[in-house]
């Protein structure tokens, strides 16, 4: 690798290493993209030819799950330290707690932000960039704004439109190219005190991974278990288990097995005890005194390991008819956030109540057009106006240039910024 010249990537600084806010890899590699003008199918393409990995010419950069702990976020990680001359980026993933904590990643598809967290960052003149806590398959909700996450796009009820392409700008939809926030926490969907609890605990999880002295070890976690049923409940792991809502076998797997105990399984412990997650990764214990947990409902968030819900029963009349009175009320609900208040897919909605479920979108359809008109006008003059003032002062006028000379609520309202950088960049404007 010697021959690879430092900072061929601009040193683009990584946002919140050391909070609950920290940014994540796939976030950090859109940046880099967009810091350069060019698309993230780009940069990735050039990062595989530079470090020349063997990856097949179908490559997309965002089938890596590059904030997660794999092998292949490990290289990226590497990489883009090599490249950009940037350290502290393995911080941006969950790398450093391979090996102690079993997690999984939400499917790419289901890739979730929170409205309000990307709506503040426009407000606060800082590009809307996404949170690591987002990709933990946990967190459901955001702990600052106390509403759920949200997985599809509010103007075009895409899902997988948040980074799964080849141009992205941290933010901004995909597929339809509206802009993600919502400052209104009201709004949007309430979470429940058990999910921000997780979602904050987890946070706290993150902001550690950037300040700890050491990385967190399965050898210590596993004695800090022990330690806590020995003070809890004398050193009896099956009263220990049932204190978590837990089989005895599964906690005797985590203290003896070989695999790392899961991510669901220390917030159990964490509850049960009164010890928060980081403290209990790293095994902070002086303080901690014995019984000032408090149990909280967290079957609720978190899945039970062997046993599965039961099928609900649906009363469709009931639904078709809600359906139908969403469809007729004011704001209009988009079709996903119908399905997520009746607790059904949005595929079981076009299913069984298809006609009442494409009114409601319909409707929905036409008052976002209806308001992207009134928009749009806005946005378009504004650009002209930065255009015609960047143009006037000799620069070269590009997506960065425009960026900063629009007021940011205005560049909220832009339908497709990804379009208008393709056309700047082809000269057609
Ligand atoms: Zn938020
Ligand atoms: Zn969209």
């Amino acid at each position: 690798m010697n021959e690879l010249k430092r900072s061929m990537l601009n040193p683009v600084a990584p946002i919140g290493i050391g909070t609950p806010d920290v940014e994540s890899m796939v976030s950090y590699f859109c940046r880099v993209a967009m810091s350069h003008c060019i698309s993230a199918n780009d940069l990735g393409r050039e990062v595989v030819r530079t470090m020349r990995w063997d990856y097949s010419s179908r490559f997309r950069w965002f089938h890596v799950q590059m904030s997660g702990m794999s092998e292949a976020a490990e290289n990226w990680v590497y990489a883009l330290s090599k490249l950009t001359g940037v350290s502290e980026l393995e911080s941006l993933t969950l790398l450093p707690l391979r090996g102690v904590v079993a997690m999984s990643l939400p499917r790419i598809a289901s890739a979730r932000w929170c409205p309000c967290c990307i709506a503040e960052d426009r407000t606060t003149n800082r590009k809307p960039y996404f949170r690591l806590a987002w990709d933990v398959g946990v967190v459901t909700a955001c702990p600052k704004h106390e509403i759920k996450l949200v997985e599809a796009c509010p103007t075009c009820e895409g899902s997988n439109t948040r980074h799964a392409s080849a141009f992205v700008m941290p933010g901004w939809c995909t597929s339809c190219g509206a802009f993600f926030g919502g400052d209104s926490a009201n709004e949007h969907v309430k979470a429940t005190k058990e999910e921000v609890w997780v979602a904050s605990q987890i946070g706290a999880m993150l902001a550690g991974e950037g300040t700890l002295a050491s990385a967190p070890t399965l050898a210590t976690l596993r004695s800090t278990i022990q330690r806590l049923i020995d003070c809890m409940d004398d050193g009896k792991s099956a009263v220990f288990a049932r204190r978590l809502g837990l089989g005895k076998t599964i906690l005797h797997h985590w203290l003896t097995g070989a695999g790392a105990p899961s991510l669901a399984g220390l917030l159990r412990i964490a509850s049960a005890t009164g010890l928060t997650l980081p403290k209990l990764l790293s095994g902070d214990l002086p303080d901690w005194q014995p019984g000032n947990g408090e149990m909280r409902d967290l079957d609720s968030v978190l899945a039970k390991p062997r046993k599965y819900a039961a099928r609900q029963v649906r009363d469709w009349d009931d639904i078709r008819t809600t359906l139908l009175a969403l469809a007729d009320s004011s704001p209009v609900v988009s079709v996903a956030e119908a399905a997520r208040s009746l607790k059904v897919s949005r595929r079981e909605l076009y299913c069984n109540a298809k006609v009442e479920a494409r009114a409601l979108g319909k409707r929905w359809i036409e008052e976002n057009r209806l308001r992207g008109e009134q928009s749009r006008q806005i946005a378009t003059d504004a650009i002209k106006a930065a255009y015609t003032e960047i143009s006037a002062s000799g620069k070269s006028v590009n997506l960065r240039g425009l960026l900063e000379h629009m007021p940011a609520k205005v560049f909220g309202r832009l339908r497709n910024p990804v379009a208008l950088l393709r056309e700047i960049r082809e000269g057609e404007i």
